[in-house]
């Protein structure tokens, strides 16, 4: 199981002694710092370009206009925006959520919505409701690092279902589905993150949409499908989303954290009103109510700001950004490495020569001073070792270039040995 893997990595917390160690719940054994969150600390050294974190760049919103909104929400709105509000979120803002849906091909009612604190509450709230410890979730190999701390911390069987470059592999997605259910555990879930999948870059065909739809609907599995990234789209056509094809199995989570900012941490849940209602109970129990102060900001955000040409501009920032870190790996990476070609999100996927090991590389790279995530973080089991996560989010295009180069350097080390 995960969470006993996770264990026999080394721990952030494993220096000092925890005076408190005998004290915890089972579940805090599968609580353990993540890879990504360790590695900030090196990758955030002004010498270092980093090609690890996945932060967008927010310095590009226009600042000003953003203070001058937040002080009109304070002066024009301020008792009710200093006041609790509901679990489910604002009512005129969940309804504003339903039209930024509508562009990523989904059609909803405010009432299915419940909007959450990142996406990542949506997944937390999910996984208390549906999760008891060892049931079976299902994820694609690799997954997004946070999902996996998230199903770990409640004490999942996580099991993994390989991706190809069209997404994930069907055959693998029937035989993980059949072996829960001959294990006595049908799947509580498919976790999916369809469009530029973090970490690994790729977007599912609409084919292997169908057959992933096709597949859950036989085994009467609820899909999660994640989808923070959908509208940074820079090349090609954007595929129907599962949620539009399902039948009420599909749980649908979204984000502005991406296409405006995650500090105001505003994410939400389309769920089929049962598991909706359960939903905000647990969020009332974990919260008792959203930032009505940052669900006002945002009500007014999208209410007066030219918000569709803001994910213009982002888009074609980092679709440059993108076009930076494609263009120097395929000029400059060493014969023997593949790497994934994104049509949209943050993040490049590359597997390095046979025998070498991305997380053991990592201080040679620190060295040359830049920073990656190694592969061996997306995945529950401990996979991944000779791969590693590219972002080209937040560096400039020329500092993309020379991280590569530093990249390249520290991997022809390597391969010198
Ligand atoms: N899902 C995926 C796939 C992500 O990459 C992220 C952010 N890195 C999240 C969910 C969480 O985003 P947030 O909580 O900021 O909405």
């Amino acid at each position: 199981m995960s969470a006993d893997h996770r264990e026999q990595q080394p721990s952030q917390q494993g220096s000092r002694i925890d005076p408190h160690v005998g004290r915890y719940a089972l579940r805090a054994k599968g609580m353990v710092a993540s890879e990504v969150r360790a590695l900030f600390a090196v990758a955030s050294r002004p010498e270092i370009v980093s090609l690890a974190g996945g932060m967008p760049n927010v310095a590009a919103l226009p600042l000003e206009q953003l203070g001058d909104l937040v002080k009109d929400v304070v002066s024009e709105e301020g008792a009710t925006a200093l006041q609790y509000g509901s679990a489910q979120g604002d009512p005129v803002l969940r309804e504003q959520i339903c039209d930024y849906m509508t562009l990523e091909g989904v059609h909803a009612s405010p009432e299915d919505v419940i909007v959450t604190v990142g996406s990542q509450q949506a997944l937390d709230l999910l996984t208390r409701v549906f999760v008891d410890p060892g049931d079976v979730v299902l994820t694609e190999a690799p997954t997004y690092v946070t999902a996996i701390n998230t199903f770990a911390a409640f004490q999942a069987d996580i099991r993994h279902v390989g991706l190809d470059e069209q997404g994930v592999i069907p055959e693998e997605l029937e035989e993980a589905l059949v072996r829960a259910e001959l294990d006595g555990k049908p799947a509580k879930f498919f976790y999916t993150i369809p469009n530029f999948q973090n970490p690994a870059g790729i977007t599912m065909t609409a084919e292997r949409r169908a057959q992933v739809m096709e597949a859950c609907e036989r085994h009467d599995v609820l899909v999660i499908e994640d989808n923070p990234y959908g509208l940074l789209r820079y090349d090609g056509e954007a595929e129907p989303t599962l949620y539009s094809q399902g039948n009420g199995n599909v749980i649908y989570l979204g984000s502005l954290s991406k296409t405006l900012s995650p500090g105001l941490r505003i994410g939400w849940a389309l769920a089929p009103s049962a598991v909706r209602a359960k939903l905000v109970l647990a969020a009332e129990s974990a919260m008792l109510s959203h930032s009505t102060f940052n669900q006002l900001v945002v009500r007014r955000y999208l209410n007066t700001f030219p918000w569709k040409e803001q994910i213009k501009a982002f888009n074609s920032m980092y679709s440059e950004r993108r076009d930076a870190m494609l263009g120097s790996l395929a000029a400059m990476m060493p014969d023997g490495c593949t790497w994934t070609k994104p049509e949209g999100g943050f993040f490049v996927w590359a597997t390095l020569p046979e025998g070498i090991d991305a997380k053991a590389m990592l201080p040679r790279a620190v060295n040359e001073r830049v920073a990656y995530v190694p592969g061996t973080g997306f995945y529950a089991d401990g996979r991944g070792r000779d791969s590693m996560r590219l972002s080209f989010c937040y560096p400039t295009p020329e500092q993309i270039r020379e991280g590569v180069r530093r990249l390249v350097a520290a991997i022809e080390g390597e391969i010198d040995l």
